[in-house]
């Protein structure tokens, strides 16, 4: 089930790279570009943060977001709202229902407690998030919850999560418009421990596209 049929990403390329199975991405999104995450191979989650790139102590809020739109699913409309209450980005295309907004980063402490201290070397999103912010002078402080593009985390009647086989399939996407500048991270989930990966990592492709040399040149009215 979609929410739009497949389209080309709007206006002039300005970046197209593969983020290989479990690395950390980021990039800097100019206001007016848009930021589309393919999953290539399906079932792929791609962790997710947005910070404001010229006050990063404003940043994206799950909580904020949850709220405003009374739903704990992203789906095409949906506005990603700071720790301020102001629009980061909005979704403005994506070919899976929803996106999980709850289901958190994996970590090597919720590893070793979810599947036994054998999983303690193994990479994870927390490590992918540290490394990408350190970059901008960021620790472990600045890491909130997240989003998880693709993922699949039902709530049950009852309130129960569930990390569940993915509703994505490859070559589907979901695209971003950004409201302001900002700085977007993404960690290509490492987890081989549930079925959020369908247990075998595998690369992502991200494409920022902007308004174009004449557009953006265009005195506005
Ligand atoms: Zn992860």
């Amino acid at each position: 089930m979609s929410d739009n049929a497949h389209s080309s990403p709007r206006g002039e390329t300005l970046l197209d790279e593969i983020v290989p199975a479990r690395a950390p991405w980021e990039h800097v999104l100019r206001r007016g570009e848009s930021l589309r995450i393919i999953d290539l191979e399906g079932n792929q989650s791609a962790d997710f943060l947005l910070y404001a790139l010229h006050d990063d102590a404003e940043r994206y809020s799950a909580q904020d977001t949850i709220a405003a739109q009374r739903n704990v699913y992203l789906r095409t409309g949906s506005v990603l709202l700071s720790n301020e209450g102001r629009p980061l980005a909005r979704i403005i295309a994506t070919t899976v229902a929803r996106h999980d907004t709850i289901g958190g980063a994996c970590s090597c402490e919720s590893n070793t407690l979810r599947y036994g201290h054998h999983t303690k070397s193994q990479h994870a999103c927390a490590d992918n998030f540290l490394y990408s912010n350190a970059r901008y002078g960021r620790g472990k402080r600045d890491m909130v919850s997240n989003i998880n593009w693709f993922m699949n985390v039902p709530v049950e009647q009852d309130g129960t999560l569930g990390i569940v086989d993915g509703i994505s399939a490859p070559g589907l996407y979901v695209e971003l418009l950004a409201e302001m500048d900002l700085v977007a991270v993404i960690s290509n989930c490492p987890q081989i421990n549930n079925p959020c990966n369908a247990f075998n990592p595998t690369p992502l492709r991200v494409i920022i596209t902007g308004p174009g040399r004449i557009a953006a040149c265009s005195p506005r009215s």
